[in-house]
């Protein structure tokens, strides 16, 4: 028995006792291709010696020391080092322990840039449907999951939602990408206008869809509008990175491929790579000058945040990667990746997309490819696939609800930087036989 309380109360998990690679063992030996880094955190892999070293060479000078009273010289290298690669114009970072704390900071932060320059009332906040930013009661309120909102909704603050960009999903037969980006791009201004002017204060977006639609990247154009009605109507921009970040789309920061600044960009899972609890907010000079010179403080904190150890990992993680040129890897995999996910699913009558960017990619599941229509959510598609990629020594990052957090299902793929070819063709096949041997386990007649 358990003293746990594991995500799923009575599971029976089983027990991780090493990784290597892109392996991760459990205690009876078997391994596992570690095909969705967790849930796209495992940047590195495994076991990655130079990440292992920093952490004992970091361990053995300082553990801690509360940012209340010290700096420390490890966490102001990171802080260089994000800083020195960040886009132009965002100069300071609020280390934080992972994504809903640093999405809860860069609220807060929002709030108080506007507070200290005497426009208090700017208080909403606009996101979009199917998208995730955290499991904290403002991260929640902000996203737009609406499984993971239900039985919480009496707790969250107000906030408001416009549509996704989701090509596959919501662009109009007919519509061309361009239309589709100024249609769904206006929705944002719609909203701004209708909560009136000198009202919002932040427009938050996942600058690539991860777990909650599937690796959706936005279509091209979208976000250039976006930051121009932003800046039309005052309104910050916060990009929440925390998924789609730090090298995960083959470039350091997704919204380098959007040609867009964010006032606040959220990182953390490949910012560490799991090596240690670790998330930040990137912020602009503007938002640094306005408590800088107001204030002279942000009125947040956390006991971890800045600490050491996590700093150590993500500094280590982050030389790595650009010491082994994994960026570039990332790219070529990417590609590969989705050339063999096209081959292996190219006739089969329920994948009816195979999306992404970079090492972060996913398959969407349909009862039937040309009318798009989503397969039956009673099924419960995507946990028959997790339990058959289990089976077979692989994990992937299957969920339902894709189009509107009933209906739909994917499979997330966010496999290690470090992943060779061989690695991919290997967890393609291995996701191909789950997929098939999921569909067949469903009732008769039901898909
Ligand atoms: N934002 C995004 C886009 C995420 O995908 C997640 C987690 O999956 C979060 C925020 C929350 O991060 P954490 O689980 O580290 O609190």
């Amino acid at each position: 028995m358990s003293h746990l309380l594991h995500r799923a109360a009575n599971a029976v998990m089983p027990v991780a006792v090493g990784g290597q690679g892109i392996e991760l063992i459990d205690a009876a030996g078997k391994r596992y291709i570690d095909a969705s880094g967790g849930a796209a955190v495992s940047c590195l892999g495994h076991g990655h010696p130079a990440v292992l070293e920093a952490l004992h060479r970091q361990l053995d000078r300082l553990a801690y020391a509360h940012t209340s009273f010290f700096t420390t010289e490890i966490a102001e290298r990171l802080a260089d080092c994000l800083i020195a690669q960040a886009p132009v114009g965002i100069e300071r970072v609020y280390l934080v322990s992972g994504g809903s704390e640093a999405i809860e900071a860069a609220l807060k932060m929002a709030r108080q840039y506007f507070v200290e320059r005497g426009q208090s009332e700017r208080r909403h906040v606009i996101a979009r449907r199917q998208s995730f930013h955290g499991n904290t009661l403002a991260a929640l309120a902000a996203g737009g999951n609406q499984w993971r909102r239900a039985q919480f909704q009496p707790l969250l603050l107000e906030t408001h939602h416009i549509a996704p960009c989701f090509a596959y999903r919501f662009q109009a037969p007919g519509e061309s990408e361009e239309d589709y980006a100024v249609r769904s791009a206006q929705a944002l201004e719609d909203k701004i206008l209708e909560l009136g002017p000198g009202k919002v204060m932040a427009f938050l977006a996942e600058t690539v869809v991860g777990a909650t639609a599937g690796a959706v990247p936005p279509v091209a154009g979208y976000f250039t509008r976006i930051r121009d009605i932003c800046d039309r109507h005052g309104v910050l921009l916060i990009l929440d990175e925390v998924m789609c970040g730090m090298g995960r789309t083959g470039t350091l920061h997704a919204c380098e491929q959007e040609g867009v600044v964010p006032d606040l960009m959220t990182i953390a899972k490949g910012l560490g790579g799991g090596y240690q609890p670790i998330g930040a907010v990137l912020l602009s000079a503007a938002i640094f000058e306005a408590f800088a010179g107001g204030s002279g403080f942000f009125q947040h904190g956390h006991t971890y945040v800045g600490h050491p150890m996590a700093a150590a990992a993500a500094m280590a993680v982050q030389e790595t990667i650009v010491r082994d040129s994994l960026l570039a890897n990332v790219e070529a995999m990417g590609d590969h990746l989705q050339e063999r996910l096209e081959q292996r699913f190219a006739n089969h009558a329920h994948i009816g997309d195979v999306r992404g960017r970079g090492l972060f990619r996913a398959i969407e599941f349909v009862a039937d490819r040309s009318s798009k229509q989503p397969l039956n959510p009673a099924l419960k598609l995507h946990a028959a696939v997790k339990r058959e990629a289990m089976a077979r020594g692989l994990m992937v990052y299957p969920m339902g609800g894709t189009i509107d957090g009933a209906q739909g299902d994917h499979v997330l793929l966010a496999p290690p930087f470090i992943i060779e070819r061989k690695e991919v063709d290997a967890a393609v096949e291995r996701l191909g036989d789950a997929v098939d041997a999921a569909l067949a386990s469903m009732p008769a007649g039901s898909t």
